[in-house]
Parts: C-alpha cells; sequence; structure tokens
C-alpha cells in the first residue's frame, strides 16, 4: 500500500472551526427558532468594488475574441499589475520595490505556506502565540516540527507568547532563530505594529542572520498615517524580509483569489556549502515549476483596485468593516468588557469576563445571545481566555449582536 507523509499525524486535527461548527449544530438543532449572528470566521461579507467587476467584464469580454484571447500569462504575474503594485503599494509610500520584486499569486495562505519549499531543514522557527495557524501547520506538514505536546506546542517551535502585559507585541526570542513570522495588522488579536517595533526585529533579523516572513493581509486598515504598512519601510528590510500580500481583505478578494509576495533581490541564504543563494532566484524557479500563474481576468480585476473609482470604492469597503469594529469595541467596552484590537484591524479581541475560558465563554454567548465568536485558545495557549470577534458582516448584525451582548 502506498505510504502517506506521517507528518500529517502530528496536526492537531483542525481543531478549531469544525468544532465551532459542532457546538453551533448542536445548538441549532435544539433551538432551530434562535437567529444566530456569526462574527467568526474571517471572511468578508461585502460585494466586489464595482471598478473590480467591470474590470473582470470586460476582461471576460476580450478572452472571448480572437484579438484578446490570453493563454499562459507570466508565471510571475503580468508586468501591469505589477507594475501598478510596486508603484502604489510600496514606491509610494517610499519603499524601494520595483515591479521584479513581485509574484503575483492566487493567495497568501497558499504563499506563506510554499515558501518552505525554498528554505532547508533545520533552520529554527519562531511563532507568535496566539497565531494565524498556517504558518505551524505549514511548518508541521513539510516535518519541520517533532510532536505536538499536551497544550498544542509543536517540539521544535518557538513559541513568543502574545499578551496585554507586552501589548500584543511579541518580545525577541531568547534563543536564536532563523525564520520569524511576524503579521501585522494581527489576526487573530488585532494589534498592529509601530515603526520602532518593526526596526527591532528587522535589526534583530540582520544581526542574526534571520529571515523574516511579514504577513501584511490587513494593511489596508491601518488607520493611522504614521503607522508603516509595509516591512520594506523599515531600514534594512531589505536584506532580511519577504511579505505577503492579498486582495483578499481589502477588495473582496476571498473568492476571486489574488495576491502577491515581495521577495527583494538583495535577499540571500544558505547553501549547505556555506555559500549564499538568492531567495529570488530559488522562489522563481518553483513559480516557475509548480505554478502556472493567476487568470488574466482576475488579474484585470486586481490592477482595477489601484485605478481612481477602484481606490475610493476599496477605501469605502475598508471604513465599513472599520466602522464595525468601531461598534464592536464601543459597545462591549461601555458594559465594561475589556477589548484589544479593532483600531487598524477589522478583528477585535475581547477578554473573556470574569476569569472565564475561551470556550466557556464561546458556550455563554451562543446560548445566551446567539452570537458565534472564536474562541482565542484556538490560535494558541496564550490566546486562552481571549476571544474574537470579527468586523465582517453587515451593519445590522454587527448592531444586533451588540444590542445582545450587552443586554447579558
Ligand atoms: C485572510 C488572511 C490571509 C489572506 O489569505 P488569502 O489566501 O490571500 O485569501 C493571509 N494571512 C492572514 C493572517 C489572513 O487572515
Amino acid at each position: 500500500m502506498v505510504k502517506i507523509n506521517r507528518n500529517y499525524l502530528k496536526l492537531k486535527a483542525g481543531y478549531l472551526f469544525p468544532e465551532i461548527s459542532r457546538r453551533v449544530s448542536a445548538f441549532s438543532e435544539a433551538q432551530p427558532n434562535a437567529s444566530l449572528i456569526r462574527l467568526g470566521i474571517g471572511d468578508v461579507t461585502e460585494p466586489l468594488p464595482e471598478a473590480c467587476c467591470q474590470a473582470m467584464k470586460d476582461a471576460i469580454e476580450e478572452m472571448g475574441s480572437s484579438s484578446g484571447f490570453h493563454g499562459y500569462g507570466p508565471e510571475q504575474g503580468y508586468l501591469w499589475l505589477r507594475e501598478a503594485i510596486a508603484k502604489n503599494d510600496f514606491q509610494s509610500r517610499g519603499c524601494q520595490i520595483s515591479a521584479d520584486e513581485i509574484f503575483v499569486s492566487d493567495g497568501s495562505k497558499c504563499d506563506s505556506s510554499n515558501i518552505l519549499d525554498i528554505l532547508g531543514e533545520g533552520n529554527r522557527i519562531a511563532v507568535t502565540d496566539p497565531v494565524y495557524p498556517v504558518y505551524v501547520d505549514s511548518n508541521v506538514m513539510s516535518g519541520r516540527t517533532g510532536e505536538a505536546d499536551q497544550l498544542g506546542q509543536y517540539d521544535g517551535l518557538t513559541y513568543l507568547p502574545l499578551n496585554s502585559e507586552n501589548c500584543f507585541e511579541a518580545e525577541l526570542p531568547r534563543e536564536p532563530v532563523d525564520l520569524i513570522y511576524l503579521c501585522f495588522p494581527n489576526n487573530p488579536t488585532g494589534a498592529v505594529a509601530s515603526k520602532e517595533h518593526l526596526e527591532k526585529w528587522v535589526d534583530y533579523a540582520n544581526k542574526n542572520n534571520a529571515l523574516i516572513l511579514f504577513d501584511a493581509a490587513y494593511e489596508a486598515f491601518i488607520q493611522d498615517p504614521l503607522l508603516p504598512h509595509s516591512i520594506f519601510e523599515i531600514d534594512g528590510a531589505r536584506d532580511c524580509a519577504i511579505e505577503f500580500r492579498s486582495f483578499s481583505k481589502k477588495a473582496g478578494f476571498t473568492g476571486t483569489r489574488c495576491a502577491y509576495t515581495v521577495i527583494p533581490r538583495s535577499l540571500k541564504g544558505l547553501a549547505a556549502n556555506g555559500t549564499e543563494v538568492d531567495l529570488w532566484t530559488l522562489w522563481n524557479r518553483r513559480q516557475s515549476t509548480k505554478f502556472n500563474g493567476v487568470s488574466y481576468i482576475v488579474q484585470r480585476g486586481a490592477e482595477a483596485v489601484y485605478s481612481l473609482s477602484g481606490q475610493s470604492q476599496t477605501e469605502k469597503l475598508v471604513s465599513f468593516y472599520m466602522e464595525n469594529a468601531s461598534i464592536i469595541r464601543k459597545e462591549l467596552s461601555s458594559v465594561g468588557y475589556k477589548v484589544f484590537g479593532g483600531e487598524h484591524a477589522p478583528y477585535v479581541w475581547v477578554k473573556a469576563p470574569k476569569g472565564q475560558g475561551s470556550w466557556q465563554f464561546f458556550d455563554f454567548l451562543l446560548q445566551n445571545a446567539n452570537v458565534v465568536g472564536t474562541p482565542g485558545s484556538g490560535f494558541g495557549t496564550a490566546g486562552e481566555g481571549f476571544f474574537r470577534l470579527s468586523a465582517f458582516n453587515t451593519r445590522e448584525n454587527v448592531e444586533e449582536a451588540m444590542r445582545r451582548i450587552i443586554s447579558l
């Protein structure tokens, strides 16, 4: 019989979201008339910006004509999209990133896990706790960790706890690490990094020859003009960082699929024989072999995000969700909940009241307010006692959910 990848057996069987579904189904069966409001899942709810829809409709028309037909595109993405990205997302903020350093893809989830293809074994890896589960599970699947302990922490990973004492900014690792996953604005805590905080990490990475994998999927939600959107706003980051960006949350592309990864030309890794190798070249080789590009239609849709109308429509989309987040923060604070995040991210990280555990509070809200959120402990041990509420929903649902919670 065929042998399986034994690393998959180490995974803590996708515990979080299946367990939420199980509890929600059980509740719905017992109380079929209850109207549930779901503030749990990190998926957008508003329709695509009109500019993106129109661009994709036009692209479909083109594809249906002999003169406008496109077959396989460049594996790195079309140059017109990469140029729009370089100019609008980086050069406009003073980052020296060129179109050539951008790789368009169908998602940051795949990029942030596929990147391990070009990195060796034996790297010491740091993740925050709580964390976006993809970073951990992709390391487990590729055999870069040992087994999980009772707390669900994997042998071989360095966990950097995030809590209210450190303002949800991880402290530098005490033991040396080679690879560091950072996500700002953060999923799940909603925290954002100051320029000084990112400088600390870039300095650490350059001194220790470490690589930072910087996930900026939520950068569009940053409200304060002084906060950095990209790790490349920090001097020295070109020598130590890769950045992941996505159109998913910013422009409602979770179901349309388009993202990109930035790998500076100057970024190096170490070969076994001690020579330095360009990571750009390895990723380019990886993508050319294993990936055939994002559809022409979708790339035209993504390009439209940078048009004048696209910019104003995506700004409106982001403000809509951020107003939801601000309602959640305000209403919960008004009755004494301790809330974090939600100011530069579509997630509010709530401290469960009266020392309740994350799942206890989950059940309490489900039973009494018929509101579904995400238990913080599902994102890591240090998330215990916290709860994530998402601002991705209709205004009506957010307001109703808050009315129910504050009247408890
Ligand atoms: C939603 C999300 C992404 C985006 O993933 P896509 O595959 O591009 O949809 C990336 N990172 C984090 C932390 C996210 O929450």
